[in-house]
């Protein structure tokens, strides 16, 4: 095997892990708003159930004001029938106060409506601070939870790029350049082994001399596919080889002794 191509073979296992977490870390914004929608969703109506109360009680004390507004024209009214010299003019007056009398009746009624609505509206309230209570408290447990998720995922991050580093710096330049330009291009797969006579990045069978080339033990060359492009080697994957320590990361021991 080539020199360096192990370590190159370290360097892509890490950079996909890399990309997974990234995928991971960028998923948690929206994680984030969604629990936040759930709360703002029961403030929004909270704030409509509030506004429904207060134009009751507004439309409450408009009716109120009506009342007393009328009762005074009742009052003046009645101080007139003393001057009233005729009967066409006492009967006038007389539908004045009948009038006014059934303007009380009516807005005392609609108050009485508006009284009843406004203790519909006092439970309404009551649930809505209740429900708006609830969902904040859910939505900041729900995010104390997102955050040290996140915190661990960033801790294990930085741990997997010093790794990553490490072992990039192991690998010669020209190898590492060539895996900076093919990666990319293969979704971060440049260096594929050989699977019996084929590539295992692309499923191609590879040539005779191709698989020899590959199959010598002091082979120090970079050996293609001649199809996809990827980098070839022989040899026992370091995937089978003891996982890199990584500080945080919680996946379970392979094997582990009962
Ligand atoms: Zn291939």
């Amino acid at each position: 095997m080539h020199p360096g191509l192990k370590e190159l073979l370290q360097v892509q296992t890490l950079d996909l892990k890399l990309a997974e977490l990234a995928a991971e870390l960028a998923r948690f914004p929206r994680r984030i708003a969604e629990i936040d929608a759930q709360a703002e969703a029961a403030r929004a109506v909270l704030a409509k159930t509030r506004e429904a109360q207060s134009a009751s009680l507004k439309d409450r004390k408009k009716l109120e004001l009506d009342v007393e507004s009328w009762k005074e024209k009742v009052r003046k009214f009645k101080d007139q029938t003393a001057q009233i010299k005729t009967n066409e003019a006492y009967r006038a007056l007389v539908h004045e106060i009948e009038t006014a009398e059934n303007e009380i009746r009516k807005a005392e009624d609609a108050v009485l409506d508006h009284m009843v609505a406004g203790e519909e509206h006092d439970r309404q309230v009551k649930a809505g601070e209740k429900a708006l209570a609830e969902a904040e408290a859910a939505a900041k447990s729900a995010k104390q939870a997102i955050e040290a998720e996140r915190a661990a995922l960033t801790a294990q991050q930085s741990a997997l790029r010093a790794e990553r580093d490490r072992e990039a710096s192991a690998v010669p330049s020209p190898l590492l350049e060539r895996y900076r330009l093919y990666a990319p291009r293969h979704h971060g797969i440049a260096v594929a082994q050989l699977d019996g006579e084929t590539c295992s990045g692309c499923r191609v069978h590879l040539r005779p001399h191709i698989v020899q080339r590959l199959k010598r033990a002091e082979t120090e060359e970079i050996v293609e596919c001649e199809s996809c492009g990827r980098m070839l080697y022989f040899d026992a994957p370091p995937a089978a080889a003891p996982a890199p320590a990584v500080a945080g990361s919680t996946a379970a021991p392979e094997s582990a002794p009962q």
